[in-house]
């Protein structure tokens, strides 16, 4: 769908997949004034396709376009130009248990303007689907996490909360150490001292003490996770108190050393609930628990599956039936 200054959205169609031209002055090349969102169509064993939240991410992306001073999309039309790409071919929705149709939703700047004084005046949303395979293959897998103290991945008044690619591109060089560190994931953690836990590179994380759980609170600069915010609906129902507070690394460290922390995971769209094993920063290292997937991590991974795949009740009225 296109966009124009004094016009709005004009002109959506449905196109086979392949490459766009583009002028090489086009705006978002040189300004990245551009942004994006990620969720899936689910298959589930009654046959029916469903999306999950949909309208929660229809919602983050308006919140993002607000903050990259590009245009809002109604939430209707979001949602819709999803509904209208997976009805084009059922089949794209994979079969296989634990696998989706992965949607990517995406909006760029498209006036070629070698000037940097002014947002765009034209733009484009496009939604791109893929299927995915289950994240992991062959059983629930812990991370193991590095602790960027070297590199800031948001700071207050930034665009931490909005889900831009500008926050993903100057987060490669952290995500690389952390390979290069022996570590399959990067952990920020705040602007200011590099201490408090903010999230991961694609997730967001929890804390559990016993029963109790503790996530970062929605400070501005992580981006508030959809999975993040079920989590914290659904753990009620499972006995778990919650608190959004936050947490230091020393904390982190303290707790497991004690017993007092007992599971640590992340969570997102693509993995929907990860157990995090181990921690190492530039001068620290320790393991979570025994560095196996806890019982608290994987009930409310069953729950949230549950849900998403039809075998347990919707009782949030989060599953968008699309056929
Ligand atoms: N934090 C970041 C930086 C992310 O990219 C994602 C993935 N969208 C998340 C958290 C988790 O968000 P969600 O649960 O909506 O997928």
């Amino acid at each position: 769908i296109d966009y124009t200054e004094g016009e709005g959205w004009h002109d959506a169609r449905l196109m086979p997949y392949g490459p766009l031209s583009l002028d090489p002055a086009t705006s978002v090349f040189h300004y990245a004034q551009e942004l994006f969102e990620g969720l899936k169509a689910y298959r589930q064993s009654s046959g029916a396709i469903v999306m999950f939240r949909p309208y929660a991410n229809a919602a983050r992306f308006n919140t993002s376009a607000a903050r990259m001073a590009m245009p809002a999309l109604p939430e209707d039309a979001f949602v819709e130009s999803l509904e209208l790409l997976v009805q084009t071919d059922r089949d794209w929705v994979p079969t296989a248990e634990g696998h989706s149709l992965y949607l990517r939703p995406f909006m760029i700047a498209t006036q070629p303007a070698l000037g940097v004084n002014y947002p765009s005046r034209t733009y484009k949303y496009m939604v791109i689907a893929s299927p995915a395979a289950s994240y992991f293959s062959g059983g629930v897998r812990p991370v193991s996490v590095w602790l960027s103290t070297e590199y800031t991945r948001a700071a207050p008044g930034g665009t931490g909360f909005a889900k831009c690619g500008g926050n993903y591109a100057a987060a490669f060089v952290a995500q690389r150490q952390a390979v290069e560190n022996g570590c399959d994931q990067v952990v920020w953690l705040d602007a200011h001292e590099h201490r408090y836990v903010e999230e991961m590179g694609g997730m967001n994380l929890f804390f559990v003490f016993g029963d109790k759980l503790l996530t970062p609170a929605l400070t501005g600069t992580l981006l508030p996770g959809i999975t993040r915010d079920s989590i914290l609906t659904i753990a009620g129902q499972v006995g778990l108190e919650v608190e959004e507070g936050r947490i230091s690394i020393e904390e982190w460290q303290a707790g497991c050393e004690s017993g007092e922390l007992t599971e640590v995971f992340a969570c997102g769209t693509a993995a929907v609930i990860t157990p995090v094993g181990s921690a190492k920063g530039a001068d620290r290292a320790w393991t979570v628990g025994d560095g196996t997937p806890g019982p608290v991590t994987l009930k409310l991974r069953e729950e949230l599956m549950g849900i998403q795949y039809g075998t347990r009740p919707d009782t949030h009225d989060w599953i968008h039936k699309i056929c």
